[in-house]
């Protein structure tokens, strides 16, 4: 299936507190460089008139404003952790002005943890107030075909926990992992675009550092990659000046255009 030319627009390039980082005072949450302000992450992918989501962070709201989504196709998730999830109530407007449930994918666990934390939205029972119209559709191993565009989800390890990633077209976005297994590596090759968690330099038990994720670039050869899922112990310029020219730190607002297939 031939991908068209997608924008990603990165809404949020930060770890699951976010930066600044309440209570703390260092020089990166202090910092005046736009890029140092990081909420939490997730991605929009746009191709011809369609928007997808991926996750629906605690700072939905805030990112849909300013990226001025207009309207939303469909949401992927990659996990159900909170920094991934728990924007999702904000969707309402897009129920209305579409006037449609939205489509909402995941792994079968990921859609089971979604329906747990926002059972008033999925239990049936009349509501009073609004709540949003979703629609969850499980994704087993095989790629979905969202408007066109084949998503494949990529199994990655978070800890622990096996979460998905995502490979569509000659992109994808890996965030939060500490491993990749081999047969995921062999689905991300001849890529344009690769998104990569990079929390910080320190190793950690369930995300990658900077570190692991420039070897998984040399491994992978992608044309271009972009870190994220960031902390407060990277500062945007100092971080990036140390790294390979087709190594970049993603940053909230950043905007990148995509080679379709050939
Ligand atoms: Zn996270
Ligand atoms: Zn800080
Ligand atoms: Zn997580």
């Amino acid at each position: 299936m031939a991908a068209p030319p997608i924008r990603i627009t990165v809404l949020g390039s930060g770890t699951s507190v976010g930066v600044p980082t309440i209570g703390c005072h260092c020089d990166v949450c202090a910092s005046t460089d736009p890029r140092d302000n990081r909420l939490r992450p997730s991605i929009l992918v746009s191709f011809e008139d369609r928007n997808i989501l991926i996750d629906a962070t605690p700072d939905f709201r805030a990112q849909a404003l300013r990226a001025r989504i207009g309207h939303l196709d469909a949401i992927v998730f990659t996990h159900a952790h909170a920094d991934h999830i728990m924007g999702l109530d904000d969707v309402r407007p897009f129920n209305f002005r579409q006037k449609g449930p939205i489509p909402i994918y995941g792994s079968e666990e990921t859609l089971a943890s979604i329906q747990r934390v926002f059972q008033y939205i999925f239990d049936g029972a009349r509501k009073e107030s609004n709540i949003p119209k979703l629609d969850p559709r499980p994704l087993a191993g095989q790629a979905v075909d969202l408007f066109g565009l084949p998503f494949l989800p990529v199994p990655i390890l978070h800890g622990s926990q096996t979460i998905q990633g995502f490979r569509f077209g000659r992109a994808a976005y890996l965030t939060d992992h500490s491993a990749i297994p081999e047969a995921s590596m062999d689905q991300l090759r001849e890529l344009d675009v690769l998104f990569l968690d990079a929390l910080r330099y320190k190793p950690h038990p369930t995300h990658s550092t900077v570190d692991r994720s420039v070897k998984t670039v040399e491994a992978l050869a992608p044309r271009r990659a972009f870190f994220t899922h960031i902390c407060h112990d990277l500062r945007h310029a100092r971080a990036e000046s140390l790294l390979p020219p087709n190594i970049r730190l993603a940053y909230d607002g950043l905007e990148i255009l995509v080679e379709g297939d050939r």
